[in-house]
């Protein structure tokens, strides 16, 4: 799990939701939250299967481009040497591709190129 996710889950309040029968995070008096799932393997590789992990949710932020085609959506965020491309299904929690993309290199993501990203910002 990326420390951003740890962050979140430390700072908020466990809370177990009888009506759904599954835990979630309390953010304030009314709203709460469904645990992120981190998009990072502990060996820091990219994970496809995610929700609201708190490295992709700071770099989505950071998005220079963004447009929609229906219910698929891209964001684009320019870095060093080239672009950090990341595609979702109705902009939801989800982060389903994540990629660098320059002219001689195209890869997934890695939670080294998510931290060095953050960063440089
Ligand atoms: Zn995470």
């Amino acid at each position: 799990m990326c420390k951003y996710c740890d962050e979140f889950m430390e700072k908020h309040e466990k809370y177990y939701n009888e009506l759904d029968k599954k835990w979630v995070l309390k953010i304030s008096e009314s709203s709460y939250y469904s645990y992120p799932k981190c998009a990072f393997t502990p060996l820091g590789n990219y994970n496809k299967d995610n929700w609201e992990c708190q490295t992709m949710v700071k770099l989505r932020q950071l998005e220079d481009h963004h447009d929609w085609n229906d219910d698929e959506s891209i964001g684009i965020v320019k870095i060093s040497n080239g672009y950090l491309v990341m595609t979702y299904y109705k902009g939801r929690g989800r982060t389903g591709n994540a990629m660098i993309m320059c002219d001689d290199e195209m890869r997934e993501l890695t939670l080294n190129d998510a931290y060095r990203i953050l960063e440089e910002r």
